[in-house]
């Protein structure tokens, strides 16, 4: 057997493409040439590039993975890159992107993804994670007490608020089958009785409610929206009527989930009086604080919080409104005893026999099985800004939201939908040379799709009572009152250019 003749290929990839104690140079080496990139995309550029179709195909050509059977230096590679996607990024930091829930990220928080990535611990087994166990068990301590979940309560990170509304919605349907009929889903899988459970949320939910429960096999249907009122909040009194209403179909209510800061209009569901019902029918509730769910760290909206501690579950998004990049999400239950419905011993992983509460095994409360060290980016952030800082650049968002508002509703070439309750403004541009109010809606249409086209801005666009609304989501601290109402007159004069088409 000839062991020392390894082809000449296979001993220089060796050294110069895997991470190791003799490529720390090369390392180096390539982290000062991503940097140059990152400088680029940094340096005097608007959100976007702008929308060109022709560029848009050629990108998609160049894109294609052509001749990779053979190696090829990564300076040629990096370039690529850099004009495929860099160069085309949209850039979430830049004050002319008010779309959609992204936020700029932390510096600590950039540097955690970078020790992460590199050290590649995978949160999994104590054999894998060691210490990092600790910090994430930490994080989730933090944010339980912030919720004052007591030393019972415990959470797992997740790839972001669908992942965490999934659990919820299995550990509520499981643990009232198991409770109420002596149904194990888990070992058992399906049961007649199931096609009964009925969740209860908000019309202005998020529609990743209705996509878990369809992807937990009791389809759109077992999920029963409840109207609201003026401020976009869950009206509790219909709850009431809704939860009647189905138990007479002969409908079996498991579930209600609160929304603590809805997508599109940042209100908050009265979790207090949600709650109360919720354990009077003895049904779980779920807190979907996704986006809201940080603000429990604000003077300002703290009080939304009030009752939020009678919540079996809460969902709380950290690369939305802790400024973290994406993903980085939490999902806590207020009885850690109620992980059972999602945890499993494998023998060649974590058997039973071998449970050690010194030395514990995440993987007993997670969907996922290798997952990302994603607490290490929030711990960094906490340990290095602190609390406060971060409750300052919330409440300068909510501000600015405010303000912007406020100019809006003076403004007679607009329409607003809602008083802002986070740091979303939704609202639409009136031409006031358009009768028909159809036309209102392609007009709102053609000025988000005219300002994104053009790189000048991103605004999203959302439907209310059928039509057409223009939507600022501001996550961005650093963003100005002059600079947003700059977005807004370039709204009017986009909506002025409108010409029907025929
Ligand atoms: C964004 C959002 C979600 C989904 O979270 P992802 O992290 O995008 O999966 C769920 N609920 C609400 C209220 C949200 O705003």
């Amino acid at each position: 057997m000839i062991v020392n003749e390894a082809p000449p290929f296979k001993e220089l990839s060796l050294n110069s493409y895997l991470f190791n104690d003799e490529s720390l140079k090369l390392y180096e080496e390539y982290i000062g040439k991503t940097l140059l990139y990152i400088q680029k995309f940094l340096s005097n550029r608007k959100f976007y590039k702008g929308d060109d179709l022709e560029e848009i195909r050629e990108n998609r050509q160049k894109a294609k993975l052509v001749d990779i059977h053979t190696s090829s230096p990564i300076n040629k590679a990096l370039e690529e890159l850099n004009e495929l996607y860099i160069e085309n990024a949209i850039a979430f930091h830049n004050p002319t992107y008010v779309a959609h829930l992204n936020c700029p990220i932390t510096l600590p928080s950039i540097v955690a993804e970078l020790i992460a990535t590199t050290v590649n611990t995978a949160v999994e087994t104590w054999d894998q994670s060691i210490s990092a166990t600790f910090i994430e068990q930490e994080v989730i301590r933090w944010i339980c007490n912030e919720y004052s979940f007591d030393e019972n309560s415990d959470g797992v990170f997740t790839s972001g608020g669908t992942q965490s509304n999934f659990m919820a919605l299995l550990m509520a349907r499981d643990h009232y089958a198991f409770e109420k009929f002596g149904i194990n889903i888990k070992q058992n899988g399906w049961s007649d009785k199931v096609s009964k459970f009925r969740i209860f949320c908000s019309e202005k939910s998020h529609f990743s409610i209705k996509k878990n429960a369809a992807l937990l096999g009791m389809g759109y249907d077992a999920v029963i929206p409840v109207k609201v009122d003026d401020k976009m909040q869950m009206d509790a009194e219909a709850l009431l009527l809704a939860i009647e209403k189905t138990k007479q179909e002969g409908n079996i209510p498991i579930a209600v989930v609160a929304t603590l800061g809805t997508t599109d209009y940042g209100s908050f569901d009265p979790v207090k009086t949600i709650g109360k019902i919720a354990k009077d029918q003895d049904i779980w509730l779920h807190v979907d604080g996704a986006y809201g769910g940080c603000f429990v760290l604000t003077d300002s909206h703290k009080h939304h919080f009030e009752g939020v501690e009678m919540a079996d579950s809460v969902t709380i998004d950290f690369h939305k409104t802790l400024f973290q990049p994406v993903s980085c999400s939490a999902f806590l239950a207020k009885n850690k005893e109620h992980f059972r419905y999602v945890s499993y011993y494998a023998d060649y992983l974590n058997p039973i026999e071998a449970k050690d509460e010194e030395r514990p095994n995440l993987i007993e409360k997670s969907m996922q099985t290798t997952r990302r060290f994603d607490a290490l980016k929030v711990w960094l952030t906490l340990k290095t800004l602190g609390t406060k800082i971060i409750a300052s650049y919330l409440e300068e968002v909510c501000s600015l939201a405010q303000q912007v508002h406020k100019s809006l509703v003076a403004n007679e070439a607009f329409e607003t939908a809602h008083e802002p309750a986070l740091s979303t403004v939704v609202f639409r541009y009136k031409s006031t040379n358009v009768s028909d109010e159809r036309m209102h809606d392609e007009v709102n249409l053609f000025i988000k799709n005219t300002l994104f086209k053009a790189g000048k801005a991103s605004v999203a666009s959302t439907k209310l009572n059928g039509k057409t609304y223009l939507k600022f989501t501001l996550l961005n601290p650093k963003n100005t009152i002059m600079n947003l109402l700059n977005i807004v007159k370039m709204i009017e004069e986009t909506g002025a250019e409108y010409k029907p088409q025929n």
